[in-house]
C-alpha cells in the first residue's frame, strides 16, 4: 500500500478524544489505550505540548485517539472554557469523546461547566472516573454521576483496570455510528 493511500485511510479512522483537567491522568489513559508511551506523564502541569495522536484496534476495527492534555501552555489553572476552546479541533474531529476526572478531587464548578460544554456536542460521550486504584474507590466514583454523562467508567489508567470496559464501550458506539454513515 503506497503511503497516501496509507495516511488517508488512517484520517478516515474514528476518533476519540480525551479531555480534562490538568493531571486527572488524560495522558496516562491515552498511553494505556494506544500501548505505548507516546505521551509524556508527569506530575508537572503542562508538561505535554501537543495534541497527541495515537492508535489502537479494538476487536479488529482501528481507533484513533487524540490526547488534548497540553494544548494549554500553562495548565496550572483549570478553565473549562480555555480547554474548551483550545481542545475545539480535535472535538470537532471527534466521534465519540471521554471526558476524564480524578476521583480523589471534589468536583468543582469548573467540572460541571467542562461536562456542559461538553454534552453540548452532543456527540457520544464517556466519563473515566480515573485513580479508582482500589476497589473501596469504587463507590466514590459514584459521585462523578452528578456531571451528568450516563456512560461512567470507573478506571485506573495507571493500573489498566476498568480500562477496556472504557475502550469497548467507546468502539461499540463507533461502530454503531459507522454503520450509520453513508459510504
Ligand atoms: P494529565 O495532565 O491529565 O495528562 O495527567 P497525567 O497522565 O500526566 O497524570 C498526572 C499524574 O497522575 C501522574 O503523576 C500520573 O502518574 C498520575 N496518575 C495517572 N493515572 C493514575 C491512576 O490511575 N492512579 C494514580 N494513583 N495515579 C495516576
Ligand atoms: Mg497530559
Amino acid at each position: 500500500m503506497n503511503s497516501i493511500l496509507q495516511k488517508s485511510q488512517t484520517n478516515r479512522l474514528p476518533l476519540l478524544a480525551i479531555v480534562g483537567r490538568p493531571n486527572v491522568g488524560k495522558s496516562t489513559l491515552f498511553n494505556r489505550l494506544i500501548g505505548s508511551r507516546r505521551a509524556i506523564v508527569g506530575d508537572e502541569p503542562g508538561i505535554t505540548r501537543d495534541r497527541l495522536y495515537g492508535e489502537t484496534a479494538w476487536q479488529g476495527r482501528r481507533v484513533r485517539i487524540v490526547d488534548t492534555g497540553g494544548i494549554i501552555p500553562d495548565e496550572k489553572d483549570f478553565i473549562p472554557s480555555e480547554i474548551f476552546r483550545q481542545a475545539r479541533l480535535a472535538l470537532e474531529e471527534a466521534a465519540a469523546i471521554v471526558m476524564v476526572v480524578d476521583v480523589r478531587t471534589e468536583l468543582a464548578a469548573p467540572d460541571m461547566e467542562l461536562a456542559r460544554l461538553l454534552r453540548r456536542l452532543g456527540k457520544p460521550l464517556f466519563l473515566a472516573v480515573n485513580k479508582v486504584d482500589s476497589p473501596k474507590l469504587e463507590a466514590e466514583a459514584e459521585n462523578f454521576r452528578t456531571l451528568g454523562i450516563e456512560n461512567l467508567f470507573p478506571i485506573s489508567a495507571e493500573h489498566g483496570t476498568g480500562t477496556a470496559e472504557l475502550l469497548e464501550a467507546g468502539a461499540i458506539q463507533l461502530q454503531r455510528l459507522l454503520s450509520k454513515r453513508p459510504r
